[in-house]
């Protein structure tokens, strides 16, 4: 079924721990993703979902898998753990896929691993399909993210704050290596281990810098790179991870971990969903503050590595903190032009788009009607997006200085509306649509989990069918909590 090369496993034996599936009950798939399937050359027979169930609980280890749980550490809301690692999920093994690139085929809620501590190794079946759902936005939206290949119910019970029932998710990724995965070598003085894991880092996700004069240097500013390139796009769809701890930041700048996060409906630059985050150190507009200081755990880490001179060292990773700054502010720009319309550089765009923000906050405004309603504006109909500001005054000032930069657009109005449509999504994973899909899976009911699934297939579609996924909660509706999946 699945074309197995198990690079990871060829590591030494302290970067994981071999350990199999722990069988349950009565498995029974909830879904399967064939696009998928096909892009990773996974041949199943969905004629069979019984089979599909068994394979993708962990109740029938395919041929070729080689099991294992990896070690990893990490700064859990600032504060360090030496050891975390898979506590509930099981990586099978990879897969090359159609375009060549390896892939991480993982069980998540597969059972108790050597790194579980206090849990249980499962989980329910509300995160797992909040996971599900999320994961595949995010990659409909075009943001880098870890993928949905199943999920199956596994009819036991799981014990939470409530009852609730296990579920298993199958998660694709480019791989599993966290910041964490680093910390854990750095926090045994294991300096073999770190080069080891950069070295296979660099193989994996980053050949080129190979070439370079100094790779693991280089290999901390790719990082970081990709880092401030992903959360400038999150940014741009409104996106809440919630927990951005360093055992939850890929290597490779894919999306990780959909626990406690959301998308913003109404825009509030501090917004937090998550209810463990009491602080708001995960808030909205913390996320690249915060990412930058990830990429400081990893610089540490890496410090033994780039220059045997430490002075040197410090010197490199603190020119790449700086450049970590200077690539987002690049990217936040590059993405809200976009949003706005706009094809040119001006000196005073950022000051335009804050004050649209600021504007927004004010007034409560949805975040994703509002740019999706001004490339009606750009069109003339300023009604959609008047409409979303409790006091459109200060929103029909804002079009007015908007209209004036517009005016000096070289390329002229032609395809802007189109293009901004292409930018800004009218469909994301509103949590109360999440919210309504798990409570009914709960009973039951896959029909919502399905329907929001196809919904956001083509998030930057208005179509018909679909009209009813694009409007914000009513009061009653809205969700302001969101939870870890543990
Ligand atoms: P997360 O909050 O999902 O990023 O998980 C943080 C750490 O807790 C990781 O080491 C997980 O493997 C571990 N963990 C979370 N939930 C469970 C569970 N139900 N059983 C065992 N370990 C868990
Ligand atoms: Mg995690």
């Amino acid at each position: 079924m699945f074309h197995f090369d198990n690079s990871y496993a060829r590591l030494p034996d302290r970067f994981y721990a071999s350990v199999y599936p722990e069988p349950v009950e009565g498995p029974k798939l909830i879904m399967f993703n064939e696009a998928l399937a096909k892009e990773l050359g996974v041949e199943a027979d969905l004629s069979d979902p019984d089979r599909l169930a068994a394979t993708f609980s962990g109740n029938v280890v395919p041929q070729g898998a080689m099991p294992l749980a990896m070690a990893y550490a990490g700064h859990q809301f600032g504060s360090f753990v030496p050891q975390l690692g898979d506590g509930r999920a099981i990586l099978l093994g990879e897969v090359v896929d159609r375009g060549g690139i390896r892939r991480d085929i993982q069980l998540k809620g597969a059972g108790p691993t050597p790194f579980s501590r206090r849990g249980d190794g499962r989980a329910a079946l509300g995160p797992v399909l909040r996971e599900y759902i999320v994961s595949e936005a995010m990659a409909a939206l075009g943001i880098p993210a870890t993928r949905a290949l199943a999920a199956v119910t596994t009819g036991e019970q799981v014990y939470r704050e409530t009852v609730e029932q296990g579920a298993v998710f199958v998660r694709v990724a480019a791989s599993h290596v966290r910041v964490g995965t680093f910390q854990f070598f750095a926090a045994r003085g294991d300096t073999d281990g770190i080069r080891e894991l950069a070295d296979y880092v660099i193989d994996r996700h980053y050949p080129e810098l190979k070439a370079a004069e100094n790779p693991y240097a280089a290999l901390l500013q790719a990082v970081a790179f990709r880092q401030a390139e992903l959360i400038a796009r999150w940014l741009g769809v409104g996106f809440v991870h919630g927990v951005m701890n360093t055992d939850n930041m890929t290597i490779s700048g894919e999306t990780i971990d959909f626990g406690p996060c959301a998308f913003l409906d109404e825009y509030h630059q501090m917004k937090v969903f998550s209810s463990i985050d009491h602080g708001g150190r995960y808030a909205y507009r913390n996320q690249p503050g915060i990412g930058q200081w990830n990429i400081a755990r990893l610089a540490e880490c890496l410090l033994p590595v780039i220059d045997a001179d430490q002075d040197r060292a410090v010197d490199a990773s603190n020119e790449v903190l700086r450049e970590f700054g200077e690539r987002f502010q690049a990217e936040w720009i590059k993405v809200f032009r976009a949003k706005i319309g706009l094809s040119s550089e001006a000196d005073d765009d950022g000051e335009l788009v804050q004050q649209l923000l600021s504007a927004m906050q004010d007034q409560e405004a949805d975040f994703t009607l509002v740019f999706r309603g001004l490339a009606d504006a750009a069109e003339g109909l300023d009604e959609r997006f008047l409409s979303q500001f409790a006091d459109p005054s200060k929103a029909a000032e804002w079009l007015g200085l908007w209209r004036e930069r517009l005016a000096q657009e070289p390329q002229g109005d032609a395809g802007r509306a189109d293009a901004m449509r292409a930018v800004n999504p009218a469909i994301i994973p509103r949590n109360h649509r999440i919210q309504e899909a798990i409570s009914a899976a709960n009973y039951g009911d896959f029909s919502f989990f399905t329907r929001l699934l196809a919904a956001l297939e083509k998030p930057y579609e208005e179509r018909a069918g679909f009209a009813d996924y694009m409007t914000p909660p009513t009061p009653e509706e809205r969700v302001t909590r969101t939870f870890c999946g543990t």
